[in-house]
């Protein structure tokens, strides 16, 4: 039959269409699917600072006797308050979130001294830790050698969150330390702190949007659960690393790698 071999490419690729056509399918059900769990995720953890928001306004609202009593009244409106903040920093975060990922978020690389802006940031949470009881400390590394190119302002934020993390998740009277390394093809940026640490099988997870190793903490201490998600898509971004050691009560250090200028 001289046309089998027609026919046979026609089957052939009917094939590969269906099977085209399959993958596809399956493509746009894992992204159904992935869309569902983010509203979820993203309702889940707006409800409890709702719901923390409503009780405290209907305890002021529903009872004379409460609206009567000043301090009382000052005192559920100040909780009702920090529960707004909560919100405001979950929303913010997750704008940020949005246009790493929808690309919208374009890089400006520049040429800065890493040394400069971890001095900066370093000075700017030296009250907090202050307050939390935690010494940070800034190991800065020889003169010089310490230019890199990168987005100044994503990097700012990074060192932020890191930081931030530490004197949240450290003990009081702990420290932390900033440390920076020229390692020959890139400069290494560590954040280590001694406190609570983080368990072995929670490490891998820890840069999942609204993954946290205790809740009820990361909670207490105004966290949104997305400060590590942010920091690592903003690394993804600059195609450097982020690194994490930690073992339980012997702390935890965060390693971001950047490129030399
Ligand atoms: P959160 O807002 O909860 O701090 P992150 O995304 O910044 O969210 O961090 C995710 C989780 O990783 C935290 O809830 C905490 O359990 C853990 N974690 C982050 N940084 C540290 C740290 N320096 N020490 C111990 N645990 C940490």
């Amino acid at each position: 039959d001289p046309d089998r071999p027609i026919i046979d490419e026609v089957e052939k690729e009917v094939e590969e269409w269906a099977t085209y056509q399959e993958d596809q399918l399956d493509e746009y059900e894992r992204f159904a699917e992935y869309r569902r769990r983010y509203i979820g995720d993203i309702s889940h953890e707006l409800k409890t600072p709702i719901f923390n928001i409503q009780g405290y306004l209907h305890t002021i609202l529903d009872d004379e006797d409460v609206l009567d009593d000043r301090k009382f009244t000052l005192k559920f409106l100040r909780k009702a308050a920090k529960n707004v903040e909560r919100l405001q920093t979950i929303v913010d975060d997750l704008s940020a979130i949005s246009r790493l990922e929808s690309g919208e978020l374009v890089l400006d690389i520049e040429t800065f001294n890493i040394r400069t802006l971890a001095t900066e940031v370093f000075e700017e949470l030296d009250l907090k830790s202050h307050e939390a009881g935690v010494n940070l400390s800034f190991k800065p590394g020889a003169d010089g050698g310490f230019m890199v190119r990168a987005d100044r302002e994503s990097i700012r934020q990074v060192l932020i969150n890191l930081i931030t993390n530490s004197i949240k998740y450290g003990n009081v009277g702990g420290n932390t330390r900033i440390g920076l390394y020229d390692m020959a093809t890139y400069i290494l940026c560590e954040v280590a702190d001694d406190g609570i640490g983080i368990p072995e099988k929670h490490l891998p997870h820890v840069f999942d949007r609204f993954y946290r190793v205790d809740k009820s903490r990361s909670r207490q201490k105004g966290g949104s659960g997305l400060g590590l998600s942010i920091v690592k898509h903003i690394m993804e971004a600059h195609q450097q690393t982020i690194n994490v050691r930690s073992s339980p009560g012997m702390g935890s250090t965060f390693g971001i790698t950047l490129a030399k200028a």
